[in-house]
């Protein structure tokens, strides 16, 4: 359910199925136009499609002038209270630009704002906040904050209406990730026009990529929003960008660069995996293609669940080994794992995405998985299968016999 309508900032279109676009925001003084160009740089190589920087004052407006020029990426000029430094930065040629009508000086200073905006054709992201509502929506904030979110976002809108404005996206910000999930659902009914997500002040990058991942992923799921942000308290905006990549990767709404995967471990690991998961991680960074890599920690399971994955690696005491699609294609030393999984990488790509098969070393590595496996250790994989089979069981015989199913789904 993506928005009806479509925007276009700076050639990004937002909105009416377009792919969910990734956005991030610098965390520099936007008139330090070095640092804030490194800065933008940086996260447009880290898969930004869209930049915004903060306007608070006059100099932010002149370093916006360059940054729209040299930017490889749409910027949004993010303005709060002023709606003068709107106009400005609309004329500095910025490809959109955010502000909460709410408070920007009045009706009046608002429809001067969309004016200009309608006769330069750039869009514009209108929002509001859990914590700035109007005063009448104060009550009803009180005894029911989502209605009083989207009353709001709503007004909004019908005021964009009011100015037959329509070239706008509509956010709606909490701290709240049960709020955020709840509101944004009961927008997307009632509203048409694309929806930026994001969670406010999230946290850390670790409570806030987790609390993010869970908000706007729940929402994506169900196919709600056409833009996205993750707010995490680093300088490095970079890391924004990739937590968003990763959540979009993980819901498969979109590609970019390999995806790694790994096993939880357990007491059957017997080499250092986390540093081996860190590594390939790391060089990972510097491929392209939505390659899946794999990193097993023993071979008690086999290939197991790994088997879909373009390549993989099985560790142990001594040795592992590398392969590819489910098939075992060499055996090394458990120190040469990541650079003979590189090596094996390399090669595909070199052999035009072929995989390369030594018959002798897949054989050699074949009896070693032979020899490590073990079909009767009951692997937190294998108690996983169990568990999916049985649950598969049960919504099988409570569809075959409701009454009877209902009773067994109790017990
Ligand atoms: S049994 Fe599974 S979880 Fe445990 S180390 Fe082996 S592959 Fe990893």
């Amino acid at each position: 359910m993506a928005s009806e309508r479509q925007i276009d900032v700076g050639g990004v279109l937002i909105g009416g199925g377009a792919p969910v676009a990734v956005q991030t925001m610098t965390k520099t003084e936007t008139a330090n136009l070095d640092a804030t160009m490194e800065q933008i740089r940086r996260v447009a190589e880290a898969g930004a499609d869209i930049v915004r920087c903060a306007v608070p004052r006059e100099q932010d407006v002149e370093a916006l002038k360059v940054i729209v020029q040299q930017s490889p990426i749409p910027v949004i000029a993010d303005i709060h209270f002023n709606h003068t430094l709107a106009l400005k930065s609309l004329e500095a040629g910025a490809h959109c630009v955010r502000l909460n009508p709410g408070n920007i000086g009045g009706p009046e200073k608002v429809a001067e704002v969309i004016a200009k905006a309608k006769q330069l054709g750039t869009p514009i992201r209108v929002g509001v906040n859990s914590g700035s509502l109007p005063r009448h929506l104060r009550e009803l904030e009180f005894t029911d904050p989502v209605e009083a979110l989207v009353t709001a976002a709503v007004e909004t809108v019908e005021l964009m209406e009011g100015l037959d404005f329509d070239n706008f996206k509509v956010s709606m910000k909490s701290t709240s990730v049960p709020n955020t999930i709840a509101a944004n659902r009961l927008l997307a009914q009632r509203i048409p026009y694309p929806l930026h997500l994001g969670v406010t002040e999230a946290g850390t990058k670790w409570s806030g990529s987790l609390k993010s991942a869970v908000g706007l992923g729940t929402l994506l799921a169900d196919g709600v929003g056409d833009t996205i942000r993750i707010s995490l308290s680093t300088f490095h905006a970079e890391e924004e960008v990739k937590v968003a990549w990763e959540i979009l990767k993980a819901l498969k709404l979109r590609e970019r660069g390999p995806v790694l995967i790994a096993c939880p471990t357990c007491g059957r690991l017997q080499f250092d995996m986390d540093s081996v998961v860190a590594e390939v991680e790391r060089r990972l960074e510097a491929y392209e293609d939505p390659i899946e890599v794999s990193i097993l920690g023993c071979a008690v399971n086999g290939i197991g669940e790994a088997r879909h994955a373009d390549f993989g690696i099985t560790g142990a005491k001594d040795m592992g080994m590398i392969y590819s699609r489910g098939e075992p294609l060499k055996k090394v030393r458990t120190e040469d794992l990541v650079d003979e999984l590189f090596a094996e990488i390399d090669r595909w790509y070199a052999a035009g995405k072929e995989v390369v098969v030594d018959p002798k070393a897949a054989a050699e590595a074949a009896e070693w998985l032979a020899e490590n496996e073990d079909e009767t250790a009951m692997t937190p994989e294998r108690l996983a299968a169990l568990e999916a089979e049985k649950a598969r069981e049960e919504a099988e015989f409570a569809e075959a016999s409701p009454v009877t199913g209902r009773r067994f789904q109790r017990a």
